[in-house]
């Protein structure tokens, strides 16, 4: 059987953004699911808007998320190049050739002309399409516009196009009538092809047997199915994933706070977690589990269990999500990747050691690593501040405190059995129990009236830390 190969085709206008990720991952996780090829090809003929540091980017957050590419920038490949802006030639090459085959034909009507045109077939109730001005110049009549300077550009011409059904392996059959679309401008006056003509073009040359990509392009489909047999080329099969909307169900954007993948990178989610999110925009596994690593990821997905219907993007589940992952991983897996996230005067306080063991009482549910700061703070030496559960629990426990200090004190060695019966005999020396007993402790030691297990906190804050918190907050 052909070997699989997939492309993801970004233009670098701006970052990878979810939906860009989640195309190119099930791109990836296609290839490799079949044992096949993932190729990056660089869309960059929109000068304007293109340049190289947005290239960079994203070529930086696929590299994060760990979608390695078999062929593009900065690998290489046989069939390259693989920046559209260095495939000029052969754009033109092949539009010279449509044009030789009377599937293309040169135009010169001006931007103004074409306004003005649109404008009449809207007002008149008709969808604006090109109205075949140039489509039957004769030669001299080109000359005479080439001499005048008219701006040259190339059109594909639809004429003899009839109804179109394109398969599509995730929704099923697509059906366009004839008609649907004018002549398209395939090569612009300045020489820069248009992306329908480009992305067709290099879809075939770099012999990529799958074509998967949002359902916003099926109308350029229908554009470029019409290239693929007029230039006598293979068509790819295609694969329309769902659209991803908002919670409002209004198409995703920065509106909705949707952030760009490198957004998720600085606040610190981790990558796997990203993907394993992103991963159930528009498909589902087979199993329960919805969390999955990149190989079970691979292991499952088919473009058959893409789902037709647009897909919501929930932030409270990419949260649920990356929870699961920084809770089963611990600070064993995840320790140095959320090290930089710590408050310095965390990681001057504490060794690594005892980091870990801090991330591990914080990983019961972190669902990013930029939420330590806001979660270290019981680990203080003494509480900087008092929540006012904190301050309700400790009013009138000067006593308990005091109790609590003497008897921590005592104790040797510092280990959980050893804390735990201190915390009793304090109770029953103090005559409390309960909520009053160990409210007004983890109150005084974190400043917080709420939080993870008390006994692991009091353990790797240490004797001393203990000590000092009860007795700042006794005195308070
Ligand atoms: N450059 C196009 C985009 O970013 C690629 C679309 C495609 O995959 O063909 O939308």
């Amino acid at each position: 059987m052909k070997k699989t190969r997939v492309r993801f085709a970004p233009s670098p206008t701006g970052y990878l953004h979810v939906g860009g990720a989640r195309t190119a991952l099930f791109n990836f996780l296609f290839a490799k699911h079949t044992g096949g090829e993932f190729i990056i090809r660089i869309e960059d003929t929109d000068r304007e808007r293109s340049t190289g540091e947005f290239e960079e980017k994203l070529l930086e957050d696929l590299s994060w998320l760990g979608l390695k590419w078999d062929e593009g920038p900065g690998k290489g490949g046989d069939l390259g190049p693989y920046r559209q802006t260095e495939r000029m030639d052969i754009y033109k090459e092949h539009a010279l050739r449509l044009v030789a085959g009377k599937r293309a034909f040169p135009c010169f009507c001006t931007n103004e002309e074409l306004d003005a045109k649109r404008e009449e077939m809207k007002n008149a109730g008709a969808p604006p399409q090109y109205d075949g001005t140039c489509r039957h110049l004769t030669d001299v009549e080109r000359e005479e516009r080439r001499d005048r300077g008219l701006p040259e550009s190339i059109r594909f011409s639809v004429e003899g196009e009839g109804d179109r059904t394109i398969a599509d392996m995730a929704r099923g059959d697509v059906s366009f009538p004839a008609g649907m679309v004018g002549d398209f401008v395939i090569l612009r006056s300045n020489g820069l092809p248009t992306y329908n003509f480009a992305a067709a073009l290099d879809d075939s040359l770099m012999k990529i047997t799958h074509v998967i990509r949002g359902a916003e392009h099926l109308a350029n489909t229908l554009r470029q199915v019409m290239i693929y047999d007029a230039l006598g080329m293979q068509q790819p099969q295609f694969a329309h994933i769902p659209l991803i909307l908002g919670e409002d169900r209004t198409k995703l954007s920065k509106r909705h706070g949707a952030p760009n993948i490198m957004d998720y990178r600085k606040k610190g989610y981790p990558a796997e977690a990203v993907v394993n999110y992103l991963a159930f925009l528009g498909w589902s596994t087979k199993g329960d589990s919805e969390i999955l690593s990149m190989d079970d990821l691979i292991g499952e997905f088919e473009l058959e269990r893409v789902s037709d219907s647009p897909s919501i993007f929930d932030e409270a589940k990419l949260n649920w999500v990356s929870a699961s992952h920084v809770r089963a991983g611990g600070s064993e897996r995840y320790l140095d990747e959320a090290t930089p996230f710590f408050p310095g005067a965390i990681r001057e306080r504490y060794g690594a050691e005892s980091l870990g063991k801090i991330f591990d009482i914080l990983s019961d549910n972190l669902p990013s690593f930029s939420m330590i700061e806001h979660e270290t703070d019981p680990f203080m030496p003494v509480p900087l501040s008092f929540d006012d559960d904190a301050t309700a629990a400790l009013e009138g426990c000067g006593e308990l405190l005091k109790i609590f200090a003497r008897s921590f004190a005592q104790l040797e060695p510092w280990d959980v059995e050893g804390i735990k019966q201190v915390i009793k005999d304090s109770g029953k020396e103090a005559g409390v129990k309960g909520k009053g007993l160990y409210m007004p402790l983890r109150a005084a030691v974190t400043g917080r009236g709420h939080g993870p297990d008390l006994t692991a906190i009091l353990l790797v804050k240490g004797k001393d830390d203990v000590i000092s918190a009860l007795e700042a907050a006794g005195i308070a």
